[in-house]
């Protein structure tokens, strides 16, 4: 019997759709307990973050004036090992998304079995409408606001949506001037010259098709047939579209936050992977797009969205065509939205697993920074090769023992780790 059907028994279809990321992850906490017999101290100790830290960040602008931004470091559990997650720049930025977002690092780091706990940060910004001096000056503004909870042995910021090597670069020469000693392990997703990772960037994106890879073969699709459509052109959407062009599968919509563009027949992935701006926006450049809405819905064989939270809900679920959606943006599908695609025999394989290829290089970063001997990229690859397939397979056969979809068996994979070290610590 396939996993999807088995998990349609077991779930039901709720017309109550929670858009909040933050609340609807702790239902999931809550019910994930519940099913492995663990107390509710568990559940009090896992619901919140252990810290959250609110900082107001003076920056002067080009034209001279100051202006004061909101930012956000969330701490969910540092049971496991130092907290480790990503900061990201948006208008939309909040403090329960960023909390959801911490929370989904823990349980991310225990699925791929890494020694961190989850932590999160944001800033509530549109970097699309500022000069790089301002986000040089924002970004070291934060690092100084933050710089008491964080560290190598810590807390370790990474790249995230609208962030990238060059601001980790900042973040990491700050926090070095604070310390007064060189600090590579402090961030992850630098550039190769100040101790980045051979594989950092593409390793969301690695992670991904190794997932879709996977999904494939239960679905017994060959890559080289299949049809994707791809929601977010930007670091992890771009590089995805450029392995799976070189594999042979035929991308045939990909969007940006203004829209879509398609081709049945395949888009040409090298020329949009040239001319997309460093906000992965594409659009611009074509006079005839679809809405992000519409290219959800294409009939494809796989959907992956690589953008934002809260894109598949209870209002499209059920017009999604695709056999199988590979997450790879954090929170993209809402529970609700995920028991109506299940019970579709939709495929889903989770965002906390899927894009775990990022933090797992991330690690690997940071175990070379702290090592101070780095790798060559085939061992990185090899390496976030294991780790990909040992946790898929985990999750799947979670699944199948629990007869539960795959989110729910991530969730139970991930939250296994962390109260497991909370109860050895003796904190529970
Ligand atoms: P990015 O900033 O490089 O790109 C974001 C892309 O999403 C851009 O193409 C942008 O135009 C598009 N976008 C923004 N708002 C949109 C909207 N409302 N509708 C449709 N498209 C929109 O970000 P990224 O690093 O590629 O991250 C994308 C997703 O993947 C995020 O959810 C992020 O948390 C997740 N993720 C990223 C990493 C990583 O290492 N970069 C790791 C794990 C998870």
């Amino acid at each position: 019997m396939s996993i999807t059907k088995i998990a349609a028994e077991s779930t039901e279809d709720s017309q109550k759709e929670v858009l909040n990321v933050f609340q609807s992850t702790q239902s999931v906490i809550k019910e994930a307990l519940k099913k492995m017999n663990y107390s509710d101290e568990i559940y009090e100790l896992l619901k919140e973050p252990l810290r959250m830290l609110t900082v107001r960040i003076p920056v002067k602008m080009d034209d001279s004036s100051v202006k004061v931004f909101t930012g956000y470091r969330s701490q969910h559990n540092d049971s496991v090992g130092p907290t480790k997650g990503g900061v990201r720049f948006h208008p939309l930025v909040s403090e329960e998304e960023v909390k959801a977002l911490s929370i989904w690092m823990t349980l991310k780091c225990g699925i791929a079995n890494l020694p961190y706990g989850g932590g999160k940060g944001g800033i509530i910004c549109d970097p699309q409408k500022m000069s790089f001096g301002e986000l040089e000056r924002l970004s070291r503004g934060y690092v100084r606001a933050i710089s008491q909870i964080v560290g190598p042995t810590k807390d370790i910021p990474a790249p995230d949506v609208y962030t990238n090597s060059q601001i980790m670069a900042w973040m990491m020469d700050e926090y070095s001037h604070i310390r007064e000693f060189d600090s590579p392990g402090f961030i992850t997703g630098k550039p190769l010259i100040l101790g980045g990772s051979y594989g950092r960037e593409t390793a969301t994106a690695q992670g991904v098709i190794i997932c879709i890879k996977e999904a494939l073969k239960k679905k017994e699709i060959r890559l080289r047939d299949a049809r994707v459509v791809i929601q977010g052109f930007g670091n992890a959407g771009s590089f995805l579209a450029k392995f799976l062009h070189e594999e042979g599968a035929k991308v045939i919509g990909i969007s940006d936050a203004f829209g879509g563009i398609t081709d049945t027949n395949g888009l040409d992935i090298p020329y949009l992977l040239e001319r997309r701006d460093s906000f992965g926006n594409i659009t611009g450049l074509f006079e005839k797009t679809i809405t992000n809405q519409e290219l959800l819905e294409m009939k494809c064989d796989i959907l992956v969205p690589a953008a934002v939270s809260n894109q598949i809900t209870v209002e499209n679920a059920r017009r999604i065509q695709a056999p199988i959606i590979v997450e790879a943006a954090n929170g993209p599908t809402t529970i609700e939205a995920t028991k109506i695609l299940t019970k579709r025999g939709i495929l889903l394989v989770p965002d906390i697993l899927a894009s775990a290829g990022g933090v797992t290089v991330s690690y690997f970063e940071w175990v070379q920074n702290n090592q101070g001997y780095y790798w060559t990229e085939a061992e990185v690859l090899e390496k976030l090769q294991t780790v990909m397939v040992n946790s898929f397979d985990n999750v799947f056969r979670v699944a199948l023992q629990h007869k539960v979809d795959m989110r729910f068996a991530a969730y139970m994979v991930g939250i296994k780790c962390v109260a497991e070290a909370s109860t050895f610590r003796g904190w529970v």
